[in-house]
């Protein structure tokens, strides 16, 4: 009863217009969907439920769009949930301590599949790995990293690190002292999820930052009805002021896409060119962007 009562409390903070809240069937139920999913991480691992897809982004300052590099993301095909997202068991996991195992194994698995392509193809593109913020507090995060290039016989170039902006919010001081460790190792950040955290505009040009990922909502509020894209360009302009290129995420049209280019956002990925896939399937977009360069050549 307590835990519950402490619970139904909980789930007030942040409410400020309701002063009591009751544990009803939904808290219940979703307290049970959590611990099922806490309780089945160590199987899922296993019996490979846990899949890395990778998600192709696209450069697109020149004539054509090039792919230019790949996010590994998470899916999880649970026996008894199917498909359960990313979004749903991320912030759990950041709770209760199973992320840095979660994120190890992305990192792991992501390194191990570009030695697979170097091998197989003589060719691939950086990929992208989420950093959660709780891997920024690990001490240990560089050494574990270098170690996982080095079991799969990697330069720190072959993978870029996305560290969501929310967690430069938090503690911006020790996630910055991280980030510098990071790059003084040749690692390239990026700043995922730009527009969602609080870092100021003024802070922009401070942070030691390599790419600056812009959050989807700003193309779907930039392309809803009533199309207003001045927000993206004084965003793209400030990042082009500090040289850093900007990735712009969630592009789903040929309209959103060509826009972009035309406001000199250098990168895009989102469905219009590919979902996350399968590594195999990934593997096809690498087969054709090398034929492109060897034709270039
Ligand atoms: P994110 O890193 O910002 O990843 C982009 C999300 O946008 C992915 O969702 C992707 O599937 C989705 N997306 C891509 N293109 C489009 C599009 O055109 N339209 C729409 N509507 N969505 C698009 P996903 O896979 O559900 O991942 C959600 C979030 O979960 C990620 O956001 C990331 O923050 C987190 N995440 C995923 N995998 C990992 C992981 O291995 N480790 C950690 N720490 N976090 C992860
Ligand atoms: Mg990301
Ligand atoms: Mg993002």
């Amino acid at each position: 009863r307590f835990d519950r009562a402490r619970q139904a409390c909980n789930s007030l903070r942040n409410r400020y217009t309701s002063s009591y809240a009751v544990y009803d069937m939904d808290m219940h139920e979703k307290e049970v969907y959590s611990a099922k999913l806490l309780e089945d991480f160590d199987r899922a691992l296993a019996e490979k439920q846990l899949q890395v897809l990778y998600q192709p982004k696209y450069n697109i300052k020149g004539k054509e769009p090039t792919l230019a590099s790949a996010e590994a993301l998470i899916s999880w095909q649970h026996p008894q949930f199917g498909r359960v997202r990313p979004d749903a068991f991320i912030p759990l996991f950041e709770e209760n301590g199973l992320i840095q195992r979660l994120d190890r194994y992305v990192w792991r698995e992501a390194a191990r599949q570009i030695r697979v392509w170097k091998d197989k193809i003589g060719y691939t593109v950086p990929v992208s790995v989420n950093v959660s913020r709780v891997d920024m507090y690990d001490a240990n995060i560089v050494y574990t990293l270098l170690e996982i290039l080095e079991e799969s016989k990697l330069e720190p170039g072959d993978l870029h690190l996305e560290v969501t902006e929310s967690a430069y919010a938090e503690d911006a001081e020790q996630i910055i002292e991280t980030v510098k460790r990071l790059r003084s190792m040749g690692f390239l950040v990026e700043m995922d999820d730009f527009g969602t955290g609080y870092s100021s505009l003024n802070m922009l040009s401070s942070l030691p930052i390599d790419v600056l990922k812009l959050d989807m909502k700003f193309i779907s509020t930039a392309f809803s009805e009533g199309k207003d894209t001045h927000m993206l360009e004084i965003i793209i302009e400030i990042a082009r002021h500090i040289s850093v290129p900007v990735v712009a995420e969630g592009v789903e049209t040929e309209e959103q896409m060509t826009a972009l280019k035309n406001i000199g956002c250098d990168m895009v990925q989102g469905y219009y060119f590919s979902p996350p896939v399968p590594a195999e399937k990934f593997e096809v977009c690498l087969q054709e962007a090398r034929r492109k360069q060897a034709a270039k050549e």
